[in-house]
């Protein structure tokens, strides 16, 4: 998936400004960079939570141009295929593990009850949280919460799954459960666009870092050359120093 020349303003503030962006197959794409840089917005424009003004988006060989009207058909084409991961889960608090992970599958997908079962026990199992089926969200801890909401994206089978800081709410000893679910994902090559402050896992995890700074692109490649010491550039040798 691409997206190519975006422009994104809110009122008469530039927050994207003409961002070109792949997001190879199979491939862990994390975002990087200063609060308030963008990535959340880049991450929000690729399942249309966030319409950009101006720019194509190629999806799978779909073409979107943000100049033209996108209709409801296509947003929701696209929003199947990108499951969001957001930071603070968004379960729904009055259904069971369970029935979070088959809501998606029974009213969107239209699946009967006892495959929808079956994908979300296969689901929970991939994330560890097979045995608490039956348990409400509020009874689950942070990092076993995100684990649930990430099993609730698979189970829509997306081609990509995109993460918002997914475990900047937890706890380092929580945080670790996530990632090593996030790793395993990796190892299957799911693709995946992770916008992380952890620079750490971004540099266990990455296939390719994009360094986002005031809307614009400052870095877009290896994560070898991006946290080498010899990075030519001196506030990306900066922002990794500040953040670790
Ligand atoms: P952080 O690391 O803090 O999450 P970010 O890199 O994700 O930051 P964005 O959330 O993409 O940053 O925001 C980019 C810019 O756009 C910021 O200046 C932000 O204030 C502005 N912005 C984002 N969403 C809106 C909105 N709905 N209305 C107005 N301004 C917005
Ligand atoms: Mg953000």
């Amino acid at each position: 998936m691409k997206l190519t020349q975006i422009n994104k303003t809110y009122g008469n503030k530039h927050v994207l400004k003409d961002i070109t962006l792949e997001f190879p197959a199979g491939q862990i794409t994390v975002l990087v960079g200063p609060s308030g840089s963008g990535k959340s917005t880049i991450l929000r424009s690729l399942n249309l939570l966030v319409m950009p003004e101006s720019g194509q988006y190629d999806f799978n060989g779909h073409q979107i141009d943000f100049r033209q009207p996108v209709s409801n058909k296509e947003k929701l084409a696209i929003r199947r295929e990108t499951g969001m991961v957001f930071q603070n889960y968004n379960l729904f608090p009055h259904k069971t593990v369970l029935n979070n992970v088959t809501e998606g599958p029974t009213q969107v997908l239209k699946m009967d009850r006892q495959q929808a079962n079956e994908l979300a026990r296969e689901v929970l199992t991939k994330v560890g949280m097979a045995d608490y089926g039956d348990v409400y969200p509020s009874e689950l801890s942070g990092g076993q919460a995100q684990r649930v909401a990430i099993a609730r994206a698979l189970a829509m089978k997306p081609r990509y799954v995109l993460l918002d800081e997914p475990t900047s709410a937890l706890d380092p000893e929580l945080e670790l459960s996530v990632l090593k679910v996030l790793l395993q994902l990796a190892r299957e090559k799911q693709s995946m666009v992770l916008v992380t402050h952890n620079m750490a896992f971004a540099k266990q995890i990455a296939d390719k870092i994009v360094f986002v700074e005031n809307g614009e692109i400052i870095y877009d490649g290896a994560p070898e050359k991006f946290f080498s010491t010899e990075n030519p550039n001196e506030r990306i040798r900066n922002f990794i120093a500040s953040m670790t």
